[in-house]
This record gives structure tokens, sequence and C-alpha cells, in this order.
């Protein structure tokens, strides 16, 4: 990925590591899955992914399978971050009103260019119908220990994520796509194709004074994720 969209200031010449990925938190009565990721090998493909795996391919190597998955909570609803719905037969989902309305007025070519899917949005639908789809209004605990916060200007109605462990680390953040690498946070400096970057930073500021280290805001694309413990192929234990 060119630096100057992952870092607000980077290099258009240079090229940096990008990662993409999903979070999968285990609580004594939930299993939690936060965002889905994709499934299209040939865009994996396109966008130069060494190692793709599929998330349900990924939680299968820790022993849970698709069906294990009591409950999806959606960071937004970008192509890879919301595909592949469709394994998870129990879940139920959540999303923040402001980026499912944003999403579905967006014209078929809109949709398209800002990184929606129509058949992401079309499961979703069919979530509602079936009443699996919980539709979050703002900051809101949704989960025993899990909290979103509408976030900075990536989407309309991005939410980062609250994770409150038992254990020493105290709470992990998933930034998602509010940050893409640790370098945003750790420099306070947006991505490079965010919609306000002074509202990216003052939302990082945020997610910082929650956590007792850095390295617990997860951003949605950083490759230095593999710092944290390796529990199988492609899986890392933030801890
Ligand atoms: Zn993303």
């Amino acid at each position: 990925m060119r630096e100057s969209t992952v870092v607000a200031g980077g290099s258009k010449d240079k090229q940096v590591s990008f990662a993409w990925m999903a979070w999968l938190a285990v609580g004594r009565k939930k299993t939690v899955l936060i965002d889905t990721g994709f499934a299209l090998e040939d865009v994996a493909k396109k966008w130069g992914l060494r190692r793709f795996e599929p998330v349900p391919k990924l939680l299968g190597a820790t022993g849970i399978q698709p069906r294990d998955i009591t409950d999806i909570v959606l960071t937004h609803l970008h192509w890879d971050h919301c595909g592949n719905l469709s394994p998870y037969t129990r879940a139920t989902v959540y999303v923040q009103r402001q980026e499912l309305d944003f999403a579905r007025k967006l014209t078929k070519k809109a949709k398209a260019k800002g990184g929606y899917r129509r058949s992401d949005l079309s499961t979703i639908d069919k979530l509602a119908k079936k009443n699996r789809l919980k539709i979050l209004n703002g900051d809101q605990q949704m989960l025993p220990g899990i909290k979103g916060y509408i976030g900075g200007r990536h989407t309309a109605g991005i939410q980062w994520i609250e994770i409150s462990t038992e254990s020493a680390v105290g709470s992990v953040i998933l930034a998602s796509d509010n940050a893409y690498v640790h370098e945003n946070i750790k420099t306070l400096r947006s991505t490079g194709s965010t919609g306000s970057p002074t509202s990216d930073v003052l939302q990082f500021k945020k997610m910082l004074s929650l956590v007792k280290q850095d390295k617990f805001v997860i951003p949605g694309h950083a490759p230095s994720v593999t710092a944290f413990p390796r529990v199988a192929d492609n899986v890392y234990e933030i801890r």
C-alpha cells in the first residue's frame, strides 16, 4: 500500500506493508467475532495478499467453528470487514445505525467506489428479516465487556471497540480502520484516506486513555500484530 494512503504526510512513491484481519473475543458465555474479513480469493490476488486465508479457516485453527460464534460486531461495512457473513448461522450481528443508513443510501456506483459491496448489504438485510441484526445508536455497551464508540471519519459511522479483559492487560481497543497501522496511533497522525484527520486524532487520544500500553490499541491493517504470541498459522493472541 502507498505510504501516503496509510499515514498522512507519507510518501506517494514508497510502498509499506498492510495486513488484513478480523478479531475474536472469547468470554465465559459468548464467543464474539469482531469483523468477518472477506472470502474473495480473486480480490486477495488483486491486492497482492500473501498467505490469504478466509476467517472461518483461521477460526478452525483455534478449534472454533463458525457455528460457535454467538455474536458478530461489525466495525464498519467496507468489503474487507463485513464480507463472508453467511457461515455464522447462529450469530447476532451488531452494526451502527449511521453506518448502515449511509451505506444503504449510496447509489450502485458510489457503493463500489466507496468500498461497499451490494451483496454484503443484502446479506445484512436478510439478517434483519430474521431478527439477527442489532442496530446500535452511537457509543454503546453491546455485550458484557464489549463497548462500541463512534469513531472518526474513515466512513460515516465507523465504530471502534473496547474489549475489557479480566487479564492484567486490562482493556484492548480494536481501532479498526480509524487507524491502519501502529504509526498512526503512536505519532498521532491519521491515515491518509480519512475524511477528517482532526476527528481521527481526537479518537486516537481517547483510545490511548483507555489502555495501559499503546500496543493494546490495535489498528485495522497493522502488520505489527505479528509481534504478539502466535497461536496458529496467521493467528495471534493479543496479550
Ligand atoms: Zn479495512
